[in-house]
């Protein structure tokens, strides 16, 4: 596949330490162009693993899910909530998948006796795969983010594929963005500009010179550093920016339009291109606002079992975000560690305390299982709003069970070891259905439609839709013999599977919000669409107090 002649390429390269926000940078890009134009983020990822999907989220953060199944990392995250787009697996190209496809090609004889080599086997494949995506997508812009920084071996081979596709695709048509961080160190008080010259100049070496540096600094880059730093990179003042750090990630775009952004990206990439920005500077100005003087503060408990990495549920913080924006209030997020709440004695209330609404996020495994369920009996009897998500739903339905229908043994089979039987499995894995896991990297995963009941808590959220799209991520569901038990005195399961007889939504009419979803909904929640489900939860907490 060659060069289509029309996509133009920002490529975003990172410099001098990692976690300087590299994915939010390059969303922040993307949100200033996706006004007008067609923008489709790429990432090139180092790691062997073909996908994040098998990594600890302690270690790698959340794992992120997209519509059509691919797992993938926090940083789609980031360019779906800030572009409001849709993203696709293949978007991720990772050293794994690079590897496996030319082990694959070589296998079959597509090498044609050649020697395989690093140049330009291994290079070829990434350019390829990156026009093929161009034009599948008929991107006007294409925003490839390469990870790690310029140094790491692991990447050296995306920073030639792109070295050599800049050299392909031609000047006007593609341009290379560098963030690099600006310290002020302690007693010398001064902006500092040596680590960015330095590794501008490893980009050199590699034969890439930005055009436009982002220095990422605690405060604006004074018009001192900023000529400093043009110097050294062939470039103008005005094409070094400021990436000041900020309390809230959704006021980056506006930032980096302030310092000129996007005019100088259209003027470099000959696009027109100004950003439509009004809906999200209200959002952001919001945000703002209720930091420093909120019209009302909500207390939010997540109880899960992560609770030592934020960046482990950093999809369900957004999506609180995102509604609280809408809402025009702050929320103070508490997390609770479940394992803790069953060590450190049962005592919901200790836990709860001065909470207006709850959340049971996802989870796996056994451990902290019996303290979210002692809280989720708690937030039921007390009528504290309550979102539960995934697990969250599935330990609902097992708190229930056990303390309103008396199966004393309900559990979910998950937790089975050592070949003792669950009593009574209302969560199941369930039989006949290994053929769909299979497809799936062994579970249920991507977007599925949900049949919504009529005159049901979840059909009003959902502004009256009777069919609805979520992002799923599960092995176990609820098991469909004790449905019918379940299903009295309020207890609705309010969201079916289109395909299946499964439930994908149960909700409780007695209670002022009490609400469980098999899905992920904060997956699909953005500043500018909000989830419902988080929404109402806020909604609901908001009005009470
Ligand atoms: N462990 C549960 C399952 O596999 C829930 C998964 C989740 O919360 N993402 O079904």
């Amino acid at each position: 596949m060659k060069y289509n002649g029309k996509t133009k390429f920002i490529i975003v390269t990172g410099g001098v330490l990692s976690g300087l926000g590299k994915g939010v940078a390059a969303a922040s890009i993307g949100s200033l162009l996706c006004g007008r134009m067609k923008v489709v983020p790429v990432k090139c990822d180092g790691y062997l693993n073909t996908d994040p999907g098998t990594m600890n989220p302690t270690e790698h953060g959340e794992v992120y899910v997209l519509d059509d199944g691919g797992e993938v990392d926090m940083d789609f995250g980031h360019y779906e909530r800030f572009l409001n787009i849709q993203t696709r697996f293949k978007w991720n190209l990772t050293m794994g998948k690079v590897f496996k496809q030319i082990l694959e090609k070589e296998r079959k004889g597509d090498y044609l006796g050649k020697t395989v080599q690093f140049l330009p086997h291994v290079t070829n494949l990434i350019k390829e795969h990156i026009f093929t995506i161009a034009t599948e997508e008929q991107a006007d812009i294409m925003l490839i983010e390469i990870g790690g920084t310029v140094g790491d071996l692991e990447n050296q081979f995306y920073i030639e594929a792109v070295r050599q596709l800049s050299h392909d695709v031609g000047h006007e048509n593609r341009m290379f963005v560098h963030l690099t961080y600006v310290p002020i160190p302690s007693g010398v008080g001064e902006q500092k500009s040596k680590p960015t010259q330095m590794s501008v100049r490893e980009l050199n070496e590699k034969g890439i010179y930005p055009d436009l540096v982002i220095g990422r600094c605690s405060e604006y880059l004074t018009p001192i550093i900023k000529e400093k730093i043009a110097l050294f990179c062939n470039i103008e003042p005005n094409q070094v920016i400021s990436g000041v750090d900020v309390q809230n990630v959704y006021e980056i775009p506006l930032i980096y339009e302030k310092e000129g952004l996007s005019e100088i990206v259209s003027k470099h990439l000959r696009i027109y291109a100004p950003p439509k920005l009004e809906q999200w500077s209200r959002l952001v100005h919001n945000i703002n606002r209720n930091l420093a003087t909120p019209r009302k503060v909500l207390q939010v408990a997540i109880c899960g079992k992560y609770t030592t990495l934020e960046d482990s549920y950093a999809s369900v913080v957004e999506a609180i975000k995102h509604s609280a924006a809408h809402l025009d209030l702050r929320v103070n997020i508490n997390w609770v560690d479940t394992e803790k709440v069953e060590t450190e004695g049962n005592e919901p209330a200790k836990w709860l305390d001065g909470m207006h609404a709850v959340i049971v996020p996802g989870g796996f495994g056994s451990r902290g299982i019996e303290g979210k369920i002692t809280l989720i009996q708690h937030v039921r009897e007390q009528g504290i709003p309550f979102l539960g998500i995934c697990y969250g739903m599935q330990l609902a339905v097992v708190e229930y069970a056990r303390n309103v229908r008396g199966l004393k043994g309900a559990n979910t089979t998950e937790v089975e070891k050592d070949g003792i039987k669950v009593e009574s499995p209302v969560i199941a894995y369930l039989p006949g259905q290994e053929k769909i896991r299979e497809m799936g990297a062994t579970m249920r995963l991507g977007g599925h439609d949900v049949l919504v009941k009529s005159g049901s808590v979840a059909q009003k959220v959902y502004g009256g839709a009777t069919k609805i799209r979520e992002r799923f991520r599960h092995r176990y569901e609820v098991n469909p013999i004790f449905v019918k038990d379940l299903e009295k005195d309020g207890f609705v399961f309010s969201g079916k599977s289109s395909t299946e007889d499964i439930m994908q939504i149960m909700e409780l009419s007695n209670h002022p919000y009490f609400l469980g979803c098999q899905f992920h909904p904060e997956l699909q929640s953005t500043l500018l669409q909000p989830a419902p489900l988080f929404l109402e939860l806020l909604r609901v907490a908001d009005e009470r107090c």
